[in-house]
């Protein structure tokens, strides 16, 4: 999702993987009416200020009460791996200009640790949903791209760091790239950003779609999974959608590949219909009820007085650090304090970096006889 500072960069490092899948995104987004934040957007951004607050000096219980917990607990993962590379020039929101790329070209790294003879280039995502690659991951790469404008090294490393999305690798991923690599990647992007200048570039749908600001006006969209479902959407009449047992596997797999491209399509028709509402256009059987508030300390210092005189010890509630945090401090932990919960076979893309899981059948249909 991109972040403030990139939002009106046209050619922004959260862009660069949607410019490089459809060329013709970039003409199209300039004639897309702006979007109002989503709430994921919005969440993401307030998670990322409580990162660079804590970052920069403020005690993770001050915030206690402003934001959730758990927000708190991302960040402080974040803010301790940071801390966990060692010295060097940290540079925190390190905002650049890739000209050299292209004029439109601006970018807004996370964090970005400059060493003798290395650089850190660190990207925080607060979303749950999906994790996010580390290698060859567009994005981290253009802010590698941007700081080498200005500090020259050879050696640079890439983090993402996910508290709370699942991922094989952890929540803290890095890849280690040279300057030569990245010189590769630059030339990638600007062929890509020459493709996208061109009168008929092309548009092609993809899992950038979701993030693209010209969704609702796109008419790639309109034929959504039309010609692989076989399925008339343009009629919007009551479709009978098959149940996956009817479908061919080639059918399954066409459907589950457009999985992104329709969750996408259903949300920015649900952001328009919001924002239609919101204006006081009719949308038949729908109406915007308000949100569902929450409560927060007006002064946190009063209410610690307070909570405190009343309530003593209650006033505060301690609880168990996590494992991946316990082990931050180095210490052996006896195996059998440790219980794995191995998580449920789910289905993925051929292309995830995991085994494919092969289920034990020997056990599920018994003994087999033969007569
Ligand atoms: S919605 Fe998808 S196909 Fe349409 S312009 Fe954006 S990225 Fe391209």
């Amino acid at each position: 999702m991109p972040k403030i500072s990139e939002e009106h960069s046209k050619i922004g490092a959260s862009q660069m993987h949607r410019v490089m899948g459809c060329p013709g995104s970039v003409a199209l987004c300039e004639k897309a009416p702006p979007q109002r934040p989503s709430k994921d957007a919005e969440e993401g951004t307030k998670a990322h200020t409580v990162c660079e607050r804590i970052l920069k000096g403020a005690e993770p219980w001050e915030l206690v009460g402003e934001v959730p917990l758990e927000m708190i607990e991302a960040a402080e993962a974040y803010v301790e791996h940071i801390k966990s590379l060692g010295e060097g020039k940290l540079l925190i929101e390190y905002k650049f200009h890739l000209e050299r790329l292209d004029e439109r070209a601006f970018g807004t790294a996370d964090a970005v640790l400059i060493k003798d003879d290395e650089i850190h280039v660190i990207d925080y995502k607060y979303g749950a949903g999906h994790a996010v690659e580390v290698e060859d991951n567009p994005q981290l790469i253009f802010y590698a791209l941007g700081v080498l404008e200005q500090y020259k090294r050879n050696k640079i490393h890439l983090w993402i760091i996910q508290p709370r999305a699942a991922h094989d690798d952890g929540p803290i991923r890095g890849v280690i790239m040279t300057r030569i690599d990245l010189a590769g990647w630059f030339v990638k992007f600007r062929s890509a950003i020459i493709e996208s200048m061109k009168p008929d570039a092309e548009l092609i749908v993809g899992d950038w779609c979701r993030w693209c600001q010209a969704f609702p006006i796109c008419p790639a969209q309109g034929k959504i999974a039309i010609a692989d479902a076989k399925h008339d959407f343009t009629a919007i009449e009551p479709i009978e959608l098959p149940s996956g047992s009817l479908l061919t596997s080639d059918q399954i797999s066409a459907v589950l590949k457009q999985k992104p491209i329709i969750e996408a399509w259903l949300k920015s028709v649900e952001e328009y219909a919001e924002q239609e509402l919101a204006v006081g256009h009719d949308i038949p059987g729908f109406k915007v009820v308000a949100g569902r508030g929450s409560r927060s300390w007006a002064d946190e210092n009063e209410a610690k007085k307070f909570l405190l005189r009343e309530l003593k010890g209650n006033a505060y509630e301690s609880k168990l650090i996590s494992i991946a945090k316990a082990e931050k401090y180095k210490i052996s932990i006896p195996a059998n304090l440790i219980k794995v919960n191995s998580g449920l076979p789910h289905i993925a893309p051929i292309n995830d970096k995991r085994k494919a899981f092969k289920r034990d059948l020997s056990n599920e249909f018994g003994e087999v006889k033969c007569d």
